[in-house]
């Protein structure tokens, strides 16, 4: 073990680590739940020694689960052989992850792939291909994404988020991004003519809690947009890589461009762009983007692992099952207004504003979820969750709704009947 220090300061409690994180970590995500010090397969262990089955998976990236075997063995062989190179080189971990994504997309000659650290940066780098689409003929400048997009924190990535308050306090942002009505075909095709250099779509939108786009949607995009000339962009962060049963959600509608990062690596960051066909990739000439740390063999190692993993054990196949037991079992569940999602990205409505005193009772039982609004809880488990163990979270969620409404109810006025009608 080489990381003795921090194995033996796990000695001390999740209230010494909450302490001493709010006195040196910057503030911007509140105070963390719980303080993880260990993991293995669906489970992980906190500081106080208390296990947790985990139904959320780091947001959506531990395709693996935690300690994968295969995948720990691969980053290590990778980097006792070759951790870092820059790229003024290559390894060929980085060439052979680039060939194996072009492949499971079913990539067109012409395709070629750039990587990054995180998916931020990998919409950072379409961002900036969707700005090189120009046409002096008719500006072309505009860039269009939807109500409820999120697409990442950088100022790039920003543009294209939707939620005021990410973005209010960052302006001025890039210009030229529009927000369409969430969904809305109709409003899709007026917007896409000449004048629009990209158009970036979220095939289900995760962080919005998972929203699904209506049946056609994608086709009508990809029809709009290569009839005027704009790119077509799927952000895949979150959706895909197996997330949804499929190895992309899109599946049946090729875009022009692809961003990938949260289930890539396992856990180890990694983000893709990949662009479609001979046009696209030859917007972005030698010199006009660059990265220190993108496609190192470390993660492209674990990228080429996870994949691996993937496809030897059968794994989308269990989510699509899998899945599709938890979302209908969920939907049957009292309290539970509306099931949505696909594979392992699952969105759950509640009957009332309670999901934030859901998560915390469900942390209590020893099940970690999220919310993504007063009424929504997500679920995006380990691709290799098992019927079994989700039904333990099945077998709890009653209670745990329970103790949430009872703890999100406004306090009774207590000690007096007064007044009462
Ligand atoms: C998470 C997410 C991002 C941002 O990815 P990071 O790795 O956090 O930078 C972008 N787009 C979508 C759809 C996401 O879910």
């Amino acid at each position: 073990m080489h990381n003795t220090e921090a194995r033996h300061a796990a000695a001390q409690g999740s209230a010494e680590w909450l302490q001493r994180y709010d006195s040196s970590l910057m503030g911007v995500f509140g105070t963390p739940q719980r303080v993880l010090v260990s993991g293995s397969g669906c489970y992980v262990e906190d500081a106080d020694g208390k296990q947790y089955l985990d139904l959320l998976g780091g947001i959506a990236v531990n395709a693996l689960g935690h300690a994968h075997p295969e995948l720990v063995a691969a980053v290590q062989e990778q980097l006792s052989t070759l951790g870092h190179v820059s790229n003024f080189f290559t390894s060929p971990a980085q060439v052979l992850l680039a060939e194996r994504l072009l492949a499971l997309a079913g990539a067109p000659a012409g395709s070629k792939v750039f990587f990054a650290n995180s998916g931020t940066e990998a919409n950072e780098a379409a961002f900036k291909l969707a700005r090189r689409n120009t046409d002096p003929a008719t500006g072309r400048t505009r860039i269009l994404a939807l109500d409820g997009a999120f697409h990442g924190r950088t100022m790039g990535a920003l543009a294209l988020t939707a939620k005021p308050a990410y973005r209010e306090p960052f302006q001025p942002l890039p210009g030229g991004v529009e927000h369409l009505p969430f969904g809305d075909i109709a409003a899709l095709t007026n917007a896409v003519d000449e004048s629009v250099a990209a158009v970036f779509l979220e095939p289900i939108q995760g962080e919005a809690g998972v929203r699904m786009l209506p049946e056609g949607y994608l086709e009508a995009a990809r029809e709009a947009t290569r009839s005027a000339g704009a790119l077509l962009i799927f952000d895949e962060v979150q959706t895909g890589v197996g997330r949804t049963g499929t190895w992309f959600a899109s599946e049946g509608v090729l875009p022009d461009a692809m961003t990938l990062a949260k289930g890539l690596g396992g856990g180890i960051p990694v983000g893709a762009l990949l662009t479609f066909g001979e046009g696209p990739a030859n917007l972005l000439a030698a010199g006009m983007h660059g990265t220190t740390f993108g496609g190192n063999p470390v993660a492209a190692a674990a990228a080429l692992a996870t994949l691996s993993v993937l496809e030897s054990r059968d794994l989308l196949a269990n989510v699509r099952a899998t899945g599709e037991f938890l979302s209908r079992r969920l939907a049957a569940v009292d309290g539970v207004a509306e099931v949505r999602g696909s594979g392992f990205l699952i969105g759950i409505d509640l009957d009332g504003p309670f999901a934030p005193a859901t998560v915390a009772a469900a942390l209590e039982a020893g099940f970690i979820i999220n919310s993504t609004g007063p009424a929504t809880l997500r679920l995006a488990p380990p691709l290799i969750l098992t019927a079994e163990q989700a039904g333990t979270f099945l077998d709890a969620l009653p209670g745990i709704l329970h103790a949430a409404r009872a703890a999100a109810a406004p306090t009774p006025i207590t000690g007096t009947t007064e007044g009462k009608p």
